[in-house]
């Protein structure tokens, strides 16, 4: 049982696109709740995992779930596959990259998106790779404001976004980003996903200055719970976020356990005051584990 008051008391779905689940859970005044997986790489060990993780995760009645993509299709058929499964039992959103791609092969990804069961697709640029930076410059499609109109274009997908509460790495303030995402609103993206973030003002401040960029769509806060502290602040670091400097001390000196214990007690407290500031629902990154997920889920009441 959660030591939290349970938010989510019941499955409300099946639902087709994120923006009907986010609504029929408004309409209950319950968050919602969803979790984001990774494409196995190739050994059995690692899709064994990926399975598991599924499997134990949707016992807590997600109302939806989504599966990354690597840039430039590097993983395309794994995901597919992947997407396709978890498609038959739970509305799942595609993520899917344009990085180095052209729109006629970029626009038979969708297709093959929507024949896997995929009702929404995440638009997103993707990186360039380390070793390849110049392949932002190659390919026709350069940015996530073009591939939301190719997927508007080409197919009646529900779209939603990237956004980016510590401010997009290349961007130069967060009115840019803000204003990036009402053009990919008004291109027809209904919803976006934040980056991994820390602090609760980060995810209010992107809000506030999404409303006065008039982008009023749902932002639904990403979260990664800090199970693994080393592992966790080495993404932090790869995508801009800011590790509070209380939280660091904490950690600096803990054993392996501690640091676990300080890690998920943070997390928990952040869902927890994020949901409190009004997020339309939590999206958590398992990492393709399900334990870390589930305590964070329990320890904010979206689950028992
Ligand atoms: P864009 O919107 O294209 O923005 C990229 C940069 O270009 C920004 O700095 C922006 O300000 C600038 N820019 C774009 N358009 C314009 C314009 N018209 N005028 C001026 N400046 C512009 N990556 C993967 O490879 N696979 C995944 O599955 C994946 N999933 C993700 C899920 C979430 C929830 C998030 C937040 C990120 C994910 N990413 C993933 C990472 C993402 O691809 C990178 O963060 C990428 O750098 C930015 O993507 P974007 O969609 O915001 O790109």
């Amino acid at each position: 049982m959660p030591d939290f008051p349970l938010l989510r008391k019941s499955p409300a779905g099946p639902f087709e696109t994120v923006t009907e689940a986010l609504g029929a859970r408004s309409g209950k005044r319950e968050p919602a709740l969803s979790f984001e997986f990774f494409p196995p790489r190739d050994e059995a060990a690692a899709a064994d995992q990926l399975w598991r993780s599924f499997d134990s995760l949707m016992e807590v009645s997600p109302d939806f779930v989504s599966v990354t993509y690597g840039a430039g299709g590097s993983n395309r058929e794994t995901s597919l596959a992947v997407v396709e499964r978890m498609a038959t039992e739970i509305m799942t959103i595609g993520h899917l990259t344009c990085v180095g791609g052209s729109r006629a092969s970029t626009a038979e990804t969708i297709r093959r998106f929507e024949a896997a069961g995929v009702h929404s697709i995440l638009a997103l640029r993707g990186d360039a790779p380390k070793d390849n930076p110049s392949a932002l410059l190659n390919g026709e499609l350069k940015s996530a404001l073009e591939l939301v109109h190719l997927v508007r274009q080409t197919s009646s997908l529900e779209v939603g976004v990237a956004a980016f509460p510590e401010v997009h790495p290349e961007s130069p303030h967060m009115e840019h980003d803000s204003m990036l995402l009402e053009m990919k609103q008004s291109a027809g993206a209904t919803y976006a996903m934040t980056q991994l973030f820390f602090t609760v003002e980060a995810y209010t401040d992107l809000v506030a200055s999404a409303k006065v960029a008039g982008a009023t769509m749902p932002i639904i806060p990403g979260l990664m719970p800090v199970g693994n502290a080393a592992k966790v602040l080495r993404m932090a670091e790869m995508s801009g976020a800011a590790v509070p400097v209380e939280l660091l001390k904490k950690l600096e000196n803990a054993s392996d356990t501690e640091a676990r214990i300080i890690g998920m007690d943070y997390s928990i407290k952040l869902a927890r005051d994020l949901i409190d500031a009004g997020a339309p629902g939590l999206h958590i990154f398992s990492m393709n584990l399900s334990k870390a997920a589930l305590e964070v889920a329990r320890g904010a009441g979206l689950c028992l």
